[in-house]
């Protein structure tokens, strides 16, 4: 049987640098916080933990003081920096590059159009941690907007500026800012395309690789929003394609009379969970 990792998958770079600062502290000290899962991944979750990093949620956090906190690459809204200073709490800032970037352009957008009346619409997941973090840019008045059956909570006689949480897919955003322009006749709609590369540029590679074996085995965090957005790429390339979260998921019925396995995952899933499947998926089948 073929079996093969695709060279694709894997962490991006900004899980990358969040994993690489909590390893490098926790050589440093014997334990750290972070705000919530440092990735949308079980396995690396407890990987993580079994050297010491101890996951909070924000009501822990909210009660907390005289700490070191990691915040992860998703970002965090200006109240987690200010409960911060005001109670001693020192913050290992892990926002990705690309987060902050795009933090930055809403806060800068928001500040400078509150006297025009425009509103700030974000495509994205409600309640996901990158998307609470930009609209905490706006002071809680960026709209979200998941798809466009939720456009009417838009008011289209106003000014727009439109942004995407940076791990929607390009489609996706594309077909809803087509949308807007059609209903935005009263009022100018700024269209800014702030999809992550790390992820978009992956799509049409997933789609080569899932073609090119029987069967897929797709390795993902449940809560990973790029995970759940490949898987259902991979899906509709190859119809025998199986999503797993653990190892402990795989069904050796999966891979009867199969010729060739392809192993892929999220941007949340790291290379070496899918090695280790890879490897699992060999011996049982030798
Ligand atoms: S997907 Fe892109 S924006 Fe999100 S953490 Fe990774 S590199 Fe940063």
């Amino acid at each position: 049987m073929i079996i093969e990792v695709d060279i694709n998958s894997g962490f991006c770079f900004g899980v990358v640098e969040a994993v690489r600062k909590a390893e490098e502290t926790l050589q440093q000290q014997e334990q750290l916080y972070c705000l919530g899962d440092i990735v949308h991944n079980d396995a690396e979750v407890k990987r993580l933990a079994q050297k010491g990093l101890i996951t909070i949620n924000y009501d822990q956090y909210f009660t907390m003081k005289d700490a070191t906190v990691l915040l992860r690459a998703h970002g965090e809204p200006p109240s987690t920096y200010d409960y911060a200073r005001k109670h001693n709490i020192k913050l290992i800032d892990a926002t990705c590059p690309v987060v902050l970037k795009l933090q930055n352009r809403i806060h800068t957008v928001h500040e400078s159009d509150k006297h025009q009346n425009s509103q700030v619409v974000i495509f994205g997941k409600k309640g996901h941690a990158e998307v609470n973090g930009l609209v905490g840019q706006t002071d809680g008045k960026a709209i979200v907007i998941e798809n466009p059956s939720q456009l009417d909570s838009i008011d289209f006689t106003r000014p727009i500026e439109l942004y995407s949480q940076t791990t929607k897919d390009l489609e996706g955003f594309f077909q809803l800012a087509a949308e807007m322009k059609v209903r935005a006749t009263a009022a100018p709609l700024k269209i800014h395309d702030t999809v992550c590369r790390q992820v978009a540029n992956r799509i049409p590679a997933i789609r080569k690789f899932s073609a090119r074996f029987e069967l897929i085995i797709f390795v993902s965090g449940l809560k990973s929003s790029n995970g759940k957005m490949l898987f259902d790429i991979c899906k509709s390339v190859n119809s025998n394609t199986k999503f797993i979260s653990l190892i402990e998921e795989i069904d050796k019925q999966w891979f009867k009379d199969v010729g060739s396995v392809g192993i892929c995952g999220a941007t949340s899933t790291p290379k070496n969970l899918l090695m280790e499947v890879a490897e699992t998926i060999r011996q049982l089948n030798p």
